[in-house]
């Protein structure tokens, strides 16, 4: 059988530990034999990246803007145990964090959905893929323990000169005090990776903060989400059959625990960080969550929301089976070849990233899953596969379907 030829490469982002080691599988087991794979590849395993002084890192970024599409693998963010454990030179930048200044991205995380793992919430039946604005607002705050009485204020002094006063508070005793900011620049570029992606996989797009009582700053992203709609995108939505909605963020939270799925929900930063945990939890599994970085130019890095699981790899080194799960992971590579056939025009490998994504939940769904999966699933006399036999499993079902 002829192997499917391949356009443009993607870029190949290597990573740490447990999530590595499935990498290597995955690429032998359910890529190479089918695919004729073109890819740039960079290693973002945390010894390279410290032997690089990080260089790597923009490098993978600066490729991505190049080719458009990559492939990223779960790496690393160090903290003070992975300091001595690497004997880092530095304490280096979190990857995800680098790459996404640099692409200016917007992160989408969507569950994947498979038969036999049930959300906790019984009427979602398709995913719900969250937009998580990653600028600004508490990540960017400045704070203050007040220690008594006094007088706080904003005060914003233009590049003329001119100072603009504003009371916060008047305090009578201790208290706190926080400042926190957005720019229009950052939440314009959201408020566009939003609509394009909502436009890219044809679903709903649903945003919502609380401009009722933040009348200037959450009113602000309430209108530049509302402008730009109303000039780029509101005759694309129409055309394609999908709605951009914008309702106060309870009325959208209480909607989203009575819809079926199917749409993204766009949040603000601290919203993003809390609902993506809780809507991941409720479909089942970090494991089974994918995330796809998207700049505002169409430019997508894909890869699994969890981390490197690190637990599963000294079990690993310790010449212990694991069962670690590898399905985010694969989703990752058929994520990224899928939108590199999009973009070449090869039907082919948009066709091989469909059958391999039914092939990996077909023998989940025929009852052979790693561990995190048989102890959640509402299957009966599963069988529980280590790490390789999995991917193996799923080569097996992807040669007979
Ligand atoms: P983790 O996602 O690796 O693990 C969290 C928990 O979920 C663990 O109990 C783990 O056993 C379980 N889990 C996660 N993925 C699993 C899978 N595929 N199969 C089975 N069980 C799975 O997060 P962590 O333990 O907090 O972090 C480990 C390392 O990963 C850290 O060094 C961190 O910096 C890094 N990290 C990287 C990314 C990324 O690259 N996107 C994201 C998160 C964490």
């Amino acid at each position: 059988m002829d192997k499917i030829k391949m356009v443009t490469p993607l870029v190949e982002m290597d990573g740490d530990e447990m999530t590595r080691i499935l990498w290597q599988i995955i690429k032998e087991e359910l890529l190479l034999p089918f695919i004729d794979l073109k890819t740039e590849y960079y290693d973002l395993g945390l010894e390279h990246r410290n032997e690089t002084d990080d260089q790597v890192t923009t490098d993978s970024a600066e490729a991505t803007k190049k080719y458009g599409v990559a492939v990223k693998c779960a790496t690393i963010t160090p903290n003070a145990a992975r300091m001595t454990e690497y004997h880092l030179k530095e304490m280096w930048k979190s990857p995800n964090g680098t790459i996404r200044s640099i692409l200016d991205g917007t992160v989408f995380r969507a569950p994947i959905v498979v038969k036999g793992i049930e959300p906790c919430v019984k009427n979602w039946e398709e995913p719900i893929t969250i937009a998580r604005h990653a600028y600004g607002d508490i990540y960017k705050n400045v704070e203050m323990k007040i220690p008594g009485a006094g007088k706080a204020e904003l005060v914003f002094t233009a590049a003329d000169g001119t100072v603009t006063r504003e009371v916060i508070h008047e305090f009578k005793g201790e208290g706190i005090l926080q400042g926190v900011h957005n720019t229009d620049a950052s939440i314009e570029s959201f408020a566009k990776a939003c609509f394009n992606y909502a436009l890219d996989t044809k679903q709903d797009l649903w945003f919502g903060a609380k401009d009722t009582i933040s009348k200037k700053y959450d009113h602000n992203f309430k209108d530049i989400f509302q402008e730009i709609y109303e000039k780029e995108y509101k005759e694309k939505f129409e055309a394609a059959g999908i709605e951009y909605f914008y309702s106060l963020i309870d009325d959208i939270v209480a909607r989203v625990m009575k819809a079926k799925g199917g749409f993204i929900w766009a949040c603000k930063n601290y919203d993003g960080d809390v609902m993506s945990d809780m809507v991941s939890s409720a479909f089942g599994s970090l494991a089974m969550m994918t995330s796809v970085l998207v700049s505002p130019t169409g430019v997508y890095e894909y890869e699994a929301a969890h981390g490197t699981v690190q637990r599963h790899y000294y079990k690993h080194l310790k010449g212990e089976e694991t069962s670690t799960n590898s399905v985010a992971t694969i989703f990752a590579w058929t994520g990224a070849l899928r939108k590199r056939g999009e973009l070449d025009g090869t039907q082919e490998l948009v066709s091989f990233a469909d059958k391999l994504e039914r092939a990996t939940l077909s023998t989940i769904e025929e009852g052979k899953m790693t561990k995190d999966l048989a102890l959640i699933t509402t299957l009966k006399g599963v069988t529980v596969l280590n790490s390789e036999d999995f991917i193996k499993a799923v080569r097996k079902t992807y040669e007979t379907i």
